[in-house]
């Protein structure tokens, strides 16, 4: 019970299944969109903070800029209120600033430890030629600004007193980005727990509309075994989708195709044991009418036992055809397929049958358009011929004829067999396959029938891909076409 359980859950669970599908599309879609918003805010919160960073210390470096050349700091560092500030923009932003002279030399060095060396790096050389450059480090955590030292002098030129900016030194100062770094790990913090609740969220959305939008497949397979355990026959109905309505119509359809098949078995179990019953009856009463009379003359004792005679030959008639027509019901029955002359089968067909004929003086022609050699079933197709002709004698009446005419194609050879007998009414045409099936019961059992003879003949020409038509007029005759295949298509 409990592995029963399990197995239905594996898989209900499995990637295969529309409800996993589901439940992983939900939560991919749902989860994406978030994760990659925090990266997307997180970066661009780090280049906005660094740059508002930069662009103040870069103001306040361009105010002490201007303090340095008013207090001529570059030729005497020993101004106090230069010091006192320079102090106050390391302690502020946890920096360093190196002030370096005209000739590249460190005039001061908040960190003490460079003055008076040479500093000639790439940004310095290129501060000197008048512009501010800053740069990220995002590894060691700090910021790096090179900050032009500019006086602007009057300069007498031809056209007379111009004023220019002449860069004095340069100010090298990096600050550190841990306040900034601090706070975005912070943000990421937040980001982060509020990301795990929105996982958490969107996983109970995910679990509970895979198992909504699943559940009407859950309805159709609830349906199909209800009918399968045989609580019910009727049509179903699931209405949620109209995926499900098309999966419950085709299997209505099947349904529907099946109750006809049940039903036209069990009638023809039915019609096989009642035709099989009928002469056991007749045989029954003539015996019990010859024990009920002890002093039954010798030729009434002759005469029933003759009658029972034809009573078991009817019997073995029924069983013979009843056998050949399950044989040809499997479908998996082997087609013993062979290239037959059909002229020389039907004139053999014909031959035998003739004396039959003979007996009501009925003529049996045989017309051979042209020679035909086909791949078909020789007993199958014996069956075929044997039947339509043997009927046209059966159903024709004295001094009658019955016409054969053989004729092909490129594709199908054609057999078409006529007869000057009592016909077939119009509304019994399309019932004449059927099994059992006579039109006139009393006349066709007094000349032998089964009723198994057409859909025998039917079922044979079906396994060889052909089909048979018929036509005919009461009281002036019949005629029955069939065409098959001259090369056998195989399944
Ligand atoms: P049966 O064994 O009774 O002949 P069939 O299946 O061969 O059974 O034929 C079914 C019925 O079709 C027959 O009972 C008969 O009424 C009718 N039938 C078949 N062939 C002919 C024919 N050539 N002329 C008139 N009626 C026919």
């Amino acid at each position: 019970m409990f592995s029963d359980i399990r197995t239905k859950i594996r898989g209900m669970w499995t990637l295969h299944s529309l409800r996993a599908r589901l439940f992983i599309i939900i939560l991919v879609v749902g989860a994406i969109p978030g994760i990659l918003m925090r990266y997307g805010i997180m970066e661009n919160y780090e280049d906005h903070a660094i740059q508002l960073r930069t662009n103040t210390v870069q103001t306040q470096l361009k105010i002490l800029a201007n303090h340095l050349i008013r207090y001529n700091y570059l030729q005497d560092n020993s101004s106090e209120v230069i010091g006192a500030e320079l102090d106050m923009l390391s302690n502020l932003y946890d920096g360093r600033v190196l002030i370096i002279g005209g000739n590249f030399k460190v005039v001061k060095d908040t960190y003490g430890i460079s003055e008076g060396k040479t500093i000639i790096s790439e940004e310095v050389i290129r501060s000197f030629g008048n512009v501010s450059l800053s740069n990220y480090d995002k590894n060691h955590g700090y910021i790096e600004m090179t900050t032009p030292i500019t006086e602007t002098v009057k300069v007498m030129k031809d056209d007379g007193e111009v004023e220019e900016v002449v860069v004095r030194g340069v100010m090298l100062t990096s600050i550190s980005s841990d306040s900034i770094t601090t706070t975005m790990d912070i943000l990421n913090r937040k980001a982060i727990i509020l990301e795990a609740l929105m996982f958490l969220v969107i996983l109970v959305i995910a679990l509970v509309l895979s198992n909504v939008l699943t559940k009407p497949f859950a309805h159709v397979t609830q349906a199909i075994n209800e009918v399968k355990a045989g609580y019910t026959d009727e049509t179903i109905s699931v209405p949620d989708y109209s995926e499900t309505i098309h999966i419950v119509d085709a299997f209505n359809h099947l349904l529907a195709r099946m109750k006809v098949l049940d039903d036209s078995r069990q009638e023809f179990v039915a019609n096989v044991s009642h035709e099989l019953k009928t002469p056991l009856t007749s045989m029954k009463v003539l015996a019990d009418s010859l024990l009920a009379d002890p002093d039954a003359p010798a030729e009434m004792y002759r005469e029933f036992l003759s009658d029972i005679t034809a009573e078991i030959d009817r019997e073995n008639q029924i069983i013979t055809d009843l056998l050949a027509l399950v044989k040809m019901d499997k479908k998996a029955t082997p087609m013993n397929i062979s290239s037959v002359s059909i002229n020389d089968l039907t004139e053999l067909i014909c031959k035998r049958l003739r004396p039959i004929a003979r007996k009501k003086d009925i003529e049996v022609v045989f017309e051979s358009l042209r020679p035909v050699t086909a791949e078909v079933d020789e007993v199958k197709m014996t069956l075929i011929i044997n039947n339509l002709v043997e009927n046209a004698i059966k159903y024709n009446v004295e001094h009658g004829s019955v016409k054969i005419v053989l004729d092909a194609d490129h594709q199908m050879f054609s057999l078409e067999v006529s007869d000057t007998g009592i016909g077939i009414p119009q509304d019994s045409l399309e019932h004449i396959y059927e099994r059992f099936y006579r039109v006139d019961k009393s006349h066709s059992r007094e000349i032998g029938g089964t009723g198994l003879g057409l859909a025998i003949t039917k079922n044979a020409i079906l396994l060889h891909r052909g089909s048979i038509t018929v036509s005919s007029v009461e009281g002036e005759g019949t005629t029955f076409l069939v065409k098959i295949p001259l090369t056998h298509i195989a399944g």
